[in-house]
């Protein structure tokens, strides 16, 4: 059924996002937002508005049943979660289809079973994907935890069964500090997750995070859209992403790509999804699954051609997917730039009015973002306040184009990441594109 109105469960620099591709296909758009997002540029575009809680997420962006009511009141017949707040809720996805609207995501139980690190490293498995060497299930006992960790070696890392967002982790060095941690990685992640369970994985020492953008019409065709590099972290935070990744040949790209392509149709995976790998030594470790769009997507688009959000919702109006594998080709090189309003040296946010505001332009230069002079962003949320993505024929040309644009950036009335994306992109490590999940963290404690 062709969708004709979407309600964007979402806000920010991605509920606009969705907003654009909805307009572009001549979909009506609902937002719905948070008292202290009512002037968000999304909101002011959107067909219609309702106003969904006060500004703590739990009130608004997470409160299921305004934002359903929402979708009754203005007659919406889709629902697009974006990433974060509820995207990743199998019970909300559930929800959403039991009354009658089109879920623009995944089949509610393989968000569910993804969701479950442990599970989804099970599923991995059984799919064909290469695993980071851990336990092969929950930790039940430390007695089980010691054996595990004796066989596969130290460093080993705890993880929460229910983690997300870098949270959740514990690097173990050695046999006498595995109790203290474990029980630590426990009580943090109930706490955090509101479950206790925790895993086992080897601790890779200085891996690449490298993941691959699938996409599978539910019914047994999937496509996988190549790579992108998001080594570049930062308390295992994305900062800089790219595609492709500088250290990926055409033909690991295209062997990897089948089998993760491979294993989302033998799953019947719908929609858009991401597969997690960390790379060490010419080696893939899969490490998880997110059943969503991502922050980064865009890199994916640029070198693509292919409009990530539009290929959603035609496969959640059941049109199926718009390429075959063989008709996709990568082109050229994409970065995204995470801009954050913190304080670019110690990280501190700063929320505040925007005074003034210019984003760059130009050939091959895009600015994912809601700002615009006089809009106050507001302190709740997250702090990233824009993305820049910028395209080139090759990596150097990209990087060129992306300094470029960096020194256009003006944002006035608060502190932002820019100038530390300026000093990244000059380093011999970003250039040459020799960096893993480590080096963004040495190198800023060595400039301290
Ligand atoms: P989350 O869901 O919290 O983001 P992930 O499993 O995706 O957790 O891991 C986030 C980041 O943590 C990775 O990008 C990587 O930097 C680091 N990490 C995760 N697993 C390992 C591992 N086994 N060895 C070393 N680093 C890891």
């Amino acid at each position: 059924m062709a969708i004709q109105k979407l309600l964007i469960a979402n806000r920010g620099e991605i509920a606009l996002r969705i907003h654009r591709a909805c307009h572009e296909m001549g979909i009506k758009t609902v937002a719905v937002h948070s008292t202290a997002d009512a002037d968000a540029m999304h909101v002011r575009l959107a067909d219609e508005a309702v106003c969904i809680g006060p500004p703590p997420a739990k009130d608004s962006y997470l409160n299921i049943a305004n934002i359903i009511s929402a979708a009754e009141i203005t007659h919406a017949d889709a629902v697009h979660p974006g990433y974060g707040f509820l995207s990743e809720n199998a019970q909300f996805a559930e929800i959403v289809e039991s009354h009658n609207l089109i879920w623009v995501g995944p089949k509610p139980e393989h968000i569910r079973i993804m969701g479950d690190k442990v599970e989804a490293k099970r599923t991995a498995a059984k799919l064909g994907l290469p695993l980071v060497p851990g336990s092969p299930g929950p930790l039940s006992s430390f007695s089980e935890a010691k054996a595990i960790a004796a066989e596969i070696g130290y460093p080993v890392l705890i993880k929460a069964a229910s983690g997300g967002g870098g949270r959740g982790m514990k690097v173990v060095p050695s046999e006498d500090q595995l109790e203290s941690l474990m029980g630590q990685a426990s009580s943090e992640a109930k706490a955090a997750f509101g479950d206790a369970t925790v895993y086992m994985e080897k601790y890779l020492g200085d891996p690449r995070h490298i993941e691959y953008q699938v996409f599978g019409d539910g019914k047994g065709a999937a496509v996988h859209i190549g790579e992108r590099d998001c080594s570049i972290q930062r308390r295992h935070q994305k900062v800089i992403e790219e595609a492709p990744s500088p250290v990926i040949s055409p033909d690991q790209r295209a062997e990897m790509g089948g089998i993760v392509a491979k294993a989302m149709a033998d799953m019947g995976y719908r929609g858009a999804g991401t597969i997690e790998f960390l790379y060490e030594n010419g080696e893939f470790y899969f490490i998880e699954m997110n059943t969503r769009l991502q922050v980064e997507h865009p890199v994916t688009e640029m070198i693509s051609g292919i409009d990530l959000v539009r290929e959603q919702i035609r496969v959640a109006q059941g049109d199926g997917l718009g390429v075959k594998q063989e008709d996709i080709r990568l082109h050229g090189h994409a970065i995204e730039c995470r801009i954050n309003a913190e304080d670019p040296q110690t990280f501190a946010p700063s929320p505040g009015v925007v005074k003034n505001y210019v984003a760059p332009g130009g050939m091959h230069v895009r600015v994912d973002s809601g700002l615009y002079a006089g809009y106050r962003v507001p302190p709740y949320y997250d702090s990233m306040i824009g993305k820049l993505i910028v395209y080139g024929t090759n990596r150097e040309n990209c990087i060129r184009r992306l300094k470029r644009a960096l020194e256009e950036f003006v944002v006035d009335g608060m502190k932002t990441t820019v100038p530390l994306h300026q000093q990244i992109i000059e380093t011999d490590a970003f250039k040459s594109g020799d960096y893993t999940i480590k080096w963004l963290e040495s190198w800023l404690a060595e400039k301290e």
